[in-house]
């Protein structure tokens, strides 16, 4: 039996309000949308859940909002069996949003409103030390406060945690801030805007790495969508390629990815062997529609995991 890691997820949480449309209101107008689905969602909240269903013990710290989807939210990660001890409540702000409207060729115009994600603090991060302490992996994004994830990222390299950054939302990064950092986690899009420079190739994405990992990152892996995902290290780059599967819908991919990783480089596998598996798992969500719907569990990904592997 493989070790059971341990997750903490330092990140956000929202409440995906999707409305199916194909006309929108012009100004001072109302009209009839075509359906509408609630969800719940945020990059820190779905890669959590990413690592529990993969068999992690998770934690999460995050701040909900003062309105009917902050206990919604808890109560979500407490049935998924994630500990939830350190969300609370933030009064008079709202829950983190994203009202998404989609038309009927499945084109996404998405708004992200922080609300109670831009409360969680430096000094949340310390009162969740013990947590904190107790983690295989520390994994953070950039739907909070860039100084809450800056302090968290020293808070793990001062107490050897290892730490994972996916950059996303791609924002402009102080890279002294995040020097010796183990991981760090940019898609394509995010590696672009961040460097200013475009990834378009495996040859683009490890231009990009060389970059990430001169300014101090010990470790950068570039997912590649299709084309699976980029391992650099400062001895050497490989480029692990992906599963070819039936793709849906491959929103969450990366979250699934993120998640997976994490649990599966606590549970003590070589980076590239973890890099391969959460290829699969993240592969395998985009076969369903949905984020954290289209996550498996351990089980059924163990079962397309030995069916890869059985020859
Ligand atoms: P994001 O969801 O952040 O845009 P990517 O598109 O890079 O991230 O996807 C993350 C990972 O999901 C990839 O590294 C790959 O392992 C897997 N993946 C995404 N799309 C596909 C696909 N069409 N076929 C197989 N694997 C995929």
């Amino acid at each position: 039996m493989a070790k059971r890691p341990r997750i903490v997820v330092v990140g956000s949480a929202n409440i995906d309000l999707v409305t199916y449309t194909d006309q929108f209101p012009r100004p001072g107008e109302t009209i009839f949308g075509q359906k509408f689905d609630l969800g719940f969602g945020g990059k820190g909240a779905n890669q959590a859940v990413a690592a529990k269903l993969c068999g992690a013990e998770v934690f999460m710290i995050a701040r909900v909002g003062s309105d009917l989807f902050g206990p919604a939210t808890i109560k979500n990660f407490q049935d998924l069996g994630i500990d939830a001890t350190h969300v609370r409540q933030v009064q008079g702000v709202s829950s983190g949003v994203a009202p998404i409207f989609v038309d009927s060729t499945g084109q996404n115009r998405i708004l992200v409103v922080k609300g109670a994600n831009d409360a969680l603090m430096p000094a949340d991060v310390n009162a969740a030390t013990d947590v904190l302490k107790s983690a295989d992996c520390i994994v953070l994004q950039f739907e909070i406060p860039l100084e809450t994830v800056y302090y968290t990222v020293q808070f793990a390299r001062r107490n050897k945690i290892r730490c994972l950054l996916n950059p996303a939302p791609a924002q402009p990064i102080d890279m002294n801030a995040i020097a010796d950092l183990d991981y760090f986690v940019p898609n394509e899009s995010e590696a672009e805007t961040i460097t200013g420079s475009p990834v378009r190739t495996v040859d683009d994405a490890k231009r990009c790495a060389q970059r990430f990992l001169d300014a101090g990152v010990r470790g950068v892996i570039v997912t590649l969508g299709a084309n699976g995902a980029l391992l650099a290290a400062k001895e050497a780059m490989e480029h692990v390629p992906a599963f070819k599967v039936k793709t849906l819908d491959s929103t969450g991919a990366g979250d699934a990815f993120i998640g997976s990783f994490a649990t599966f480089l606590g549970e003590g596998l070589p980076e590239r062997e973890a890099v391969r598996k959460a290829n699969l798992y993240a592969a395998l969500s985009t076969t369903s529609p949905g984020t954290q719907k289209s996550f498996y569990d351990s089980s059924r990904f163990a079962t397309e995991w030995a069916e890869r592997h059985s020859s």
